[in-house]
């Protein structure tokens, strides 16, 4: 497994397997990633290793994404942990920036999608989607990947990102892949080490109340208020949780349904929607979703 530092190394390393630009005769399968590697990282890696000839990954911290309260300095880090975990899984090369690398002077160029990266996560993280939709630009611009993989658990982020990739009309396709969960249900995030026991174990109310909503859904007609007084309401049954949002959204546009108009009829008619939730615990900030989809039953 080659480590790449710089640019120039990324992009030779490609050249010198035939898999960068024109005339390439290798398919290139990315996965970016802020490392702290666990479970949901290797099933995207795994993913792309199934549908190309080879899998860059890449580790890298980017503080254009980070607001100045957020955790950007305490975020968990363990580059050899994640090198050897790489290596395991039959990474071909990792792609491990400074900021310094990526960053070498404040970028005057950024990023912005519009409307979909304003709500939800973005409305409470300012900034947050332009440092990424940036990063991830820069990073495909590096790698020209073929196709590159992102975990549903961000559905926000796999909207911005593939908007972005057809407004600019970015050579690569996004790839989404399903939320990988403890067996308890959480979504493993590399913040989940931040939990202390007793946050961990009413962590698991964020997915109980995604499944309490579809299971309603099977039950009875609901409409998006109550849709979302059902989630609130569950998520309300973990005293240690902060709610920040726990809302019914389109996939993925993320517009506003009508509050009164009613869940199953959306769908129906042909629109997905996605519930959405960010809650806090103590200072450790966790999001989770789901998807109903006209085909879902
Ligand atoms: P991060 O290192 O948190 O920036 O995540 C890197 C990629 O892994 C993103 O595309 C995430 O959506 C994805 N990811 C994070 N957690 C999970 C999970 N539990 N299941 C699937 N993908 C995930």
């Amino acid at each position: 497994m080659r480590r790449c530092y710089t640019v120039e190394d990324m992009r030779q390393w490609l050249a010198d397997n035939n898999a960068y630009k024109f005339g390439k005769t290798k398919t290139v399968g990315f996965v970016p990633t802020m490392g702290y590697l666990h479970d949901g990282h290797m099933s995207l890696l795994e993913q792309s290793k199934q549908d190309n000839d080879l899998t860059v990954l890449s580790i890298f911290v980017n503080p254009l994404q980070f607001g100045p309260s957020e955790d950007f300095e305490r975020y968990p880090r363990d580059e050899e942990r994640d090198l050897r975990l790489a290596e395991l899984c039959g990474v071909d090369a990792v792609f491990l920036p400074s900021v310094e690398v990526m960053y070498p002077h404040k970028p005057l160029t950024t990023v912005r999608v519009s409307a979909i990266a304003d709500v939800l996560c973005g409305a409470s993280r300012p900034g947050h989607f332009d440092g990424v939709a940036t990063v991830v630009s820069k990073l495909l611009h590096i790698v020209s990947p073929d196709r590159a993989y992102f975990g549903m658990k961000d559905a926000q982020q796999v909207a911005v990102l593939t908007q972005m990739t057809a407004d600019l009309n970015l050579d690569t396709a996004i790839v989404r892949c399903p939320t990988l969960r403890e067996e308890d249900g959480l979504a493993l995030s590399s913040r989940n080490v931040y939990l202390t026991p007793e946050e961990r174990d009413q962590a698991t109310v964020l997915y109980a109340s995604l499944q309490t909503l579809q299971q309603s859904l099977k039950e009875q007609r609901l409409s998006v208020a109550q849709a979302e007084q059902l989630l609130a309401a569950s998520l309300r049954e973990a005293p240690l949780a902060i709610i920040e949002y726990a809302e019914v959204r389109t996939f993925p546009r993320f517009g506003q349904p009508s509050p009164h108009s009613c869940m199953q009829d959306i769908i129906q008619q042909g629109t997905t929607l996605l519930a959405a939730l960010a809650v806090k615990f103590g200072t450790t900030r966790l999001i989770d979703n789901m998807v109903y989809a006209p085909d879902r039953e």
